[in-house]
């Protein structure tokens, strides 16, 4: 291996991550530098061949955090190019090495050896080789799991690593981590890109939009233009259902001037499409005709495209234009070869011109070439019903209901899944019915030997083991098309279908009418109209894939994945212009060191000065440290957990295996007898030490007035008052199905709306009325009090003992309608809730609204429903769906009654299980809606706690408890949240605070401008609470300094503005981060927004134009932090 020359070592020395994709080295212009990484590349792997003696220590110890960063493959990830190599790289390494004694110059050769890794990651990434890159970074990533990351680069090359490769998972959590450490890293808008389309990918649309927002903010150098990130925020409002504001978005696109031809082609075919799909864009022949123009328009913008190809067909098809659709389908075809989409629609069209045999071609080259494509097998079980073989349509049908099942590729493992129960598996309604009425069928059905009977089509298995390499070719599907048409036969056809109608097109064309959306009457379906029936399930397939993105539909995925991979295309033309500046700059800073070592290319880690950062510091001394902090660069990051902690992830739960029992554990509760009981300190000290406690009796014994909440009473108070309503379907406490699908799911439905609480009361009161009605003449045995239990003993629903058919029915009915729950009523208001806030004040000091010994009381200004009453109004099955309180407070929860409420709780230490169950779900922790399935949760070893409230028990949440709660009656609810003045409960606030800006989720807590009026406010004497709160003084007093000493060095002048009384803590306008003591102001359409200092520098990198004010005097904040000590006497120094 030869010496680097001095300059390419310079060279090599300063490339990383952040030149991916501004440094094409598939350029014959950089032929010179491609040639210099790749020998780079094999003396860096000859280097660490010979170095990994030293690799083999604390091995065992590594193995977490590996496992957390291990790419798992995951239901819709693709991973095909990648596993096999993935999976080498996760074997440990050899352990047989020997054992030395570690010298400072071993530690030395060892950092030096574990940065080649990294290096060696980098230059992989450079030349795209992806899974090269990976493994090497996943190799730095063992020796680095306690420090990771510092090293910003890696942690953006992973990202992109994992997102080239597909991993959406774990490039999400690379992303967010790297930008939660360095908000302003050097390709920040690149990272918000991804995310951005990432998170759209994932259905997270909301955050998806913050992030491709934030992108746009940059004036970074970007691989990627303007206008390609206005696409893809129409594109999010499109997947959304906004189609006016889609609408709006893509015309804007074609107004402007520079528009690329690709992008205008992608504009036109998403227009096209809209037109074609969604009703409220006009009447249907108008839209025909807008959804062809376009169409049209986007073949003539980029011919090649064999999507919006495929989409002209399907717009031809609806119209009953047989002939076009199949001249689009086989240009499509030409276009893009392997499109299982196109294939199906082929196949559907042959269908529709009854030729069984081309149609069988079709749908099996789409499920060739996309195993999991349910409409193809779906379609293919209704051709084969229609033709009378039913063993190949059953086997069908279960292939279209499985799901997916990584490395499974044969049909056999297929079958295999299939035996999984039922509603374990996403059943679509009409398949179910189709699946049971064939397994009657079938069991029925002499053996297939024994008939005689021949069969129309050649079987699945037969069907499936045709060669299929040749059929992608289309000059062998044109030679096909000459060939005689078989229409009955058992040998196998060879050759492809010719995407080509055959000359008897005109003969029994199916109009586009008779195929209606009924998925009604399949029972009772023989064999003469199972026809009629298949082109019922045709259409099913087809107009869900039109409508419902989140259903897995072929055209929005694919259209996603093509906008997806656009980007990256196109964006490697702009690197170029990019590329010369960069490689200059490289030159100049060559000269800066110049030591003796064959690999010093490799770079060392940067020296961490934080450390040296402690809260026995008074602030002198912390301002004389800020002062050596360098500020040729922004203030990186600004936490308030300790220094150099990592970023901030959900804990694996306790490994201690539970017993059935233990799953299941009886819930903390007491009884209260009177008034003293409801004073006790005990009582307090019981609630704290539980996750989640019940305490029952508490009105009774206080003599609290819960009438002055009751419904009346609302509306006599205050009638036109606002209430947020959810729109939800009643369901069983313990279950949540998806209706459409027929499974037991996480996702939950709850739609928002607003009505008052006079309207709202009269929903309450007929609905009551309604259920009297309902239930009283049909089961007389149901005699509960109509506003507890009645409606509480929902059927399971395999109920095999309840024979009574019109009960059961009448009691389905009643289980899957629709129903309305009204919450956040605000009382905050004193002079509108005088008489029900006063009330309150009964309450012991834990437990009340507002009190010296509650941390939500020192905010100094409202939270609406933290530190102020909210009130629910519930009928029967209201959710409340799974979450923690905000920023992981305590909460009180008192039931108004009459009715009753159930609860489920799962202790705080369990939440990161939650948290993964959530992601495997594919639904969002913090922004979804989610109600668990609780077998999920037992299997994953978690406990749960489940309990009913009564009218008059207080419910304590404990901080961090997860818990989701049912009305079981008709029912009132009124509850806020406390901050007990603890260690644990301010730690808990501070490491959510934290997550919550990883994860892009605003903190409703202020907990900056808490901590510091809780510095201003209280005396701590418990020494852990003191040090947390210390802590995050000094990280922020810190990071205040820094920031002014770098916002002087841009010779920008801080005004001082002082701060209002209760005036509201400040968050940024753009990324909602909160805001402290250092406000940047900025214009944006007449309004002035507050920022951070890393949104202003997207804005203006020299802060030009930007206003900078300071809330508080320096000298104030130093007094404040230094006058901040542990208070030494016994107990907390406050009064109750
Ligand atoms: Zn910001």
């Amino acid at each position: 291996m030869g010496q680097l020359s001095f300059e390419d070592d310079c060279l090599i020395r300063e490339l990383d991550s952040r030149y991916y994709g501004f440094l094409d080295l598939s350029n014959s212009k950089n032929a010179e530098i491609r040639t210099l990484v790749q020998q780079t590349i094999t003396n860096l792997q000859n280097y660490i061949a010979n170095g990994q003696v030293h690799d083999s220590k604390n091995f065992s110890d590594n193995k977490n955090a590996i496992q957390k960063f291990e790419p798992l493959t995951q239901e819709g990830e693709h991973m095909e190019n990648t596993s096999s190599q993935n999976n080498d790289e996760t074997k440990p390494y050899d352990t047989n090495a020997n054992e030395k004694v570690s010298t400072i110059d071993e530690k030395l050769h060892d950092d030096h050896y574990v940065n080649a890794l990294c290096k060696l990651g980098h230059l992989h990434l450079l030349l795209g080789e992806y899974s090269e890159a990976l493994s090497a970074y996943q190799k730095y990533l063992r020796f680095r799991e306690n420090n990771y990351w510092t090293n910003h680069a890696f942690i953006y090359g992973i990202g992109v690593a994992y997102f080239k490769l597909r991993c959406f998972k774990w490039a999400i959590k690379s992303f967010q981590e790297l930008l939660y450490l360095s908000p302003n890293f050097t390709c920040a808008n690149e990272v918000h890109l991804r995310l951005g389309l990432m998170l759209k990918h994932c259905g997270e649309f909301h955050v998806a939009q913050k992030h491709l927002q934030l992108a746009l903010l940059y004036t970074y150098p970007s691989t990627y233009s303007e206008l390609q990130v206005k696409f893809q925020i129409a594109h999010l409002y499109e997947v959304q259902n906004k189609h006016k504001a889609a609408k709006d978005g893509y015309e804007f696109l074609l107004n402007e001037k520079n528009i690329s031809l690709e992008l205008k082609a992608d504009v036109y075919r998403q227009l096209g499409w809209m037109y074609h799909c969604v009703e409220c864009l006009g009447e249907k022949k108008e839209r025909e005709a807008n959804a062809l123009n376009f169409l049209q328009k986007s073949i003539e913008a980029d011919p090649k495209s064999g999507q919006s190809l495929y989409l002209l067909g399907r717009c031809y098809a609806g119209i009953n234009k047989v002939h076009d659709a199949f001249l689009a389908y086989r240009n499509s075809v030409e276009k893009s070869e392997g499109n299982a989409d196109t294939w199906c629609s082929i196949g559907v069209l042959y269908q529709q011109q009854n030729q069984p045999t081309d149609a069988l071609q079709a749908y099996i080259c789409a499920v060739q070439l996309d195993k999991d494509h349910k409409a193809a097998w779906t379609n293919l079980g209704i051709l084969y019903e229609s033709c009378g073989q039913l063993r190949d349509a059953y086997a069908c049908y279960l292939n279209a209901t499985k799901q997916i099942i990584p490395g499974s590729s044969s049909l056999i493992r297929k079958k295999q899944a299939i035996r999984m129960k039922k509603d374990t598996i996403g059943l679509s309604k009409g398949l179910s019915q189709r699946i049971t009425f064939l397994e009657g069928q079938l069991s029925q059905a002499p053996l297939p030997s024994i008939t005689s009977k021949r069969r129309q089509l050649c079987s699945i298995e037969e069907a499936w083991n045709l060669p299929i390499s040749l059929e992608m070719n289309s000059r062998q599907q044109q030679t096909a098309q000459m060939l005689p048409r078989q229409v009955t036969k058992q040998s196998p056809v060879q050759g492809p279908p010719p995407p080509y109608p055959h000359s008897q097109l005109s003969q029994s064309p199916i109009p586009a009418k008779r195929i209606k959306e009924d998925g009604t009457g399949h029972q009772e379906v023989t064999q003469n109209n199972s026809q009629t029936s298949a082109q019922n399930l045709i259409n099913i397939s087809e107009s869900l894939n039109q409508r419902n993105f989140n259903a897995m539909p072929e055209s929005n995925k694919n259209s996603e994945q093509s906008v997806v991979d656009t980007f990256d295309e196109i964006s490697n033309d702009i690197y170029k212009q990019n590329e010369t500046i960069k490689l200059e700059r490289l030159s100049h800073d060559a000269l800066s060191n110049n030591e003796d070592s064959r690999y010093d290319y490799i770079g060392a880690d940067s020296a961490d000065l934080s450390t040296t950062f402690k809260i026995q510091m008074d602030s002198k001394q912390l301002m004389a440290a800020v002062k050596l902090l360098p500020i040729d660069e922004p203030p990186v990051h600004c936490t308030v957990l300790q220094v150099n902690a990592p970023p901030p992830s959900p804990p694996d739960c306790p490994p201690q295996k539970l017993t059935q029992d233990q799953l299941l554990p009886p819930t903390p509760s007491v009884h209260l007898e009177n008034k003293k009981n409801a004073f006790s300190p005990q009582l307090q000290e019981f609630c704290l030490k539980h996750p989640i406690a019940v305490v029952r009796g508490l009105a009774g014994a206080l003599k609290l007035d819960l009438g002055l909440f009751s419904t009346k009473t609302l509306v006599e108070a205050n009638p036109d008052h606002s209430v947020e309503v959810r729109t939800q379907v009643h369901q069983s406490p313990d279950e949540n199905w998806d209706t459409s699908q027929g499974k037991r799911v996480w996702a939950c439905i709850s739609h928002r709306s607003h009505t008052t609480i006079a309207k709202y009361a009269q929903y309450q009161a007929s609905s009551f009325q309604d259920s009297l009605k309902l239930i009283l003449p049909q089961d007389e045995s149901d005699k509960g009090f109509p506003g507890s239990q009645a409606m509480s003993d929902s059927d399971s629903k395999d109920s095999v003992s309840n024979s009574n058919i019109v009960l059961k029915r009448k009691k389905h009915k009643i289980n899957s309608k629709m129903l309305r729950f009204g919450t956040n009523v605000d009382l905050s208001d004193e002079k509108k809730w005088k008489p029900q806030l006063t009330e309150l004040q009964k309450l012991p000091a834990f437990a009340r609204v507002i009190s010296a010994a509650n941390m939500l009381s020192h905010v100094g200004h409202v939270i609406l429903g933290m530190n102020t009453v909210q009130l629910y109004m519930k009928v029967p099955g209201s959710r409340t769906p799974g979450h923690q309180e905000n920023n992981n407070f305590c909460s009180i929860n008192i039931n108004i009654g009459p009715g009753d409420c159930e609860w489920f709780a799962v202790p705080d230490a369990y939440w990161g299980g939650v948290h993964n169950l959530c992601e495997k779900n594919n639904i969002s922790y913090l922004h979804g809606s989610w109600w668990p399935v609780l077998e999920d949760l037992y299997k994953e070893n978690i406990p749960v706690y489940r309990f009913i409230q009564k009218p008059g028990d207080l419910v304590w949440v404990n901080a961090g408890c997860v818990h989701w709660v049912q009305s079981i009656g008709w029912c009132n609810n009124i509850a806020w949240n406390v901050g007990p003045l603890t260690a644990r409960q301010y730690s808990l606030a501070i490491e959510r605070y934290e997550w919550n800006k990883v994860q892009a989720f605003k903190s409703i807590v202020p907990m900056v401008h808490l901590s510091w009026n809780l510095a201003r406010n209280i005396k701590v004497s418990d020494t852990k609470l003191f040090e947390l709160i210390k802590m995050c003084l000094l990280q922020t007093l810190k990071n205040v300094l820094h920031i002014q000493e770098y916002v002087k060095s841009k010779g920008v002048e801080i005004r001082f503005n002082g701060r209002g009384k209760n005036e509201a803590s400040h968050y940024c306008g753009q990324c909602e981060v909160e805001v402290f003591n250092v406000l940047f102001i900025k214009e944006q359409e007449k309004r002035h927004v507050v920022h951070c200092l890393s949104c202003a520098l997207k804005l203006s990198p020299s802060l030009q134009g930007i206003v900078c004010l300071e809330e508080y005097r320096l000298s104030e904040l130093q007094r404040v932090y230094d006058s901040f000590t542990l208070h030494r006497t016994q107990g907390l120094a406050y009064t109750q």
